[in-house]
């Protein structure tokens, strides 16, 4: 009886020992389960975050533009000419001409009387298919009552982005990757526009390029696949930017002539129809605005 307790008592024991152990094992498991859980989380959370940065730089030529990518502002790099590299190279080889069947330009790229002509005016047909110049990604689609009317900017793999202004249907939605050649529209009237044509620009960090340097809009082909862009032959019109920022503007009042104008501004009257492309002869109106510097 006396050796049966002893082993009863014994048993007792070992099944408790071992249950003990079987829970902190268990409890230790359960430990380990839930920071596996926290390590899994950490790693999908880690996988996230890295998904999200490649998706930003997913965005065409996000490292020319400091991974800045929205729709809100045409020009959101701040970024002058005079900062610039002083060449790049853009490859232009993939170039499609935006209209199918090239008609002319009607409005060349330069200074106006008041303002810039940041691109070339082509003419077509209201309902048109535009299409994309190079492959990329659409950054803009939006509607300017007095401006752009309905347009496009696509960002380019090349690093250049492509304005399409004054269009009756937008094609594309925000976001869309894009190829060259790729409908994105449908050309138009809208927006200050005086005839159905297409408003296009080529710009790079925001600034605007003649598109005729790069571009032989009656081939439809570009003047080189390679184009070497260099601060003093691409951006020539840099000297006009300048001076249209400081220019000054007059409304005719009752009794001005040229001469009284000029003589008021300390400039000439040659200056003075230089600036506005009249000639000496002319005569001024009141109410007329005219460029006096
Ligand atoms: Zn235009």
């Amino acid at each position: 009886m006396k050796t049966n307790t002893y082993l009863a008592v014994i048993c007792i024991c070992l099944l408790t020992f071992f249950s003990f152990n079987l829970y902190a094992i268990d409890h230790d498991k359960h430990n380990v389960a839930a920071e596996f859980q926290a390590d899994t989380a950490n790693v999908y959370h880690t996988l996230l975050m890295d998904e999200t940065d490649d998706l930003m730089e997913n965005h065409p030529a996000d490292d020319i533009y400091n991974r800045i990518w929205t729709s809100a502002k045409l020009n959101p790099y701040q970024t002058s000419i005079d900062d610039l590299n002083d060449s790049i190279q853009i490859d232009l080889s993939s170039y499609t001409a935006p209209l199918a069947k090239f008609v002319r330009i009607t409005s060349h790229f330069g200074t106006r009387r008041f303002r810039f002509h940041y691109g070339v005016d082509l003419k077509l047909q209201v309902g048109d298919t535009i299409y994309a110049s190079f492959s990329g990604k659409v950054r803009i689609i939006d509607y300017e009552r007095r401006g752009y009317g309905h347009y496009v900017v696509l960002r380019h793999d090349n690093g250049l982005e492509t304005v399409y202004a004054h269009l009756s249907r937008v094609l594309v939605s925000h976001d869309q990757i894009v190829c060259s050649g790729t409908p994105i529209a449908l050309g138009g009237n809208t927006g200050r526009s005086t005839g159905p044509h297409l408003h296009y620009e080529i710009r790079y960090l925001g600034n605007a390029i003649n598109p005729v340097k790069l571009i032989d809009f009656a081939s439809g082909t570009p003047l080189e696949e390679d184009y070497l862009m260099t601060k003093e032959i691409s951006f020539y019109h840099q000297k006009e930017l300048k001076a249209l920022a400081a220019a000054l503007f007059y409304k005719v009042r009752k009794g001005d002539s040229l001469s009284v104008i000029a003589r008021r501004y300390g400039t000439t009257v040659g200056a003075i129809c230089r600036l506005n492309n009249i000639s000496p002869k002319r005569i001024i109106r009141i109410g007329q605005t005219l460029r006096v510097r």
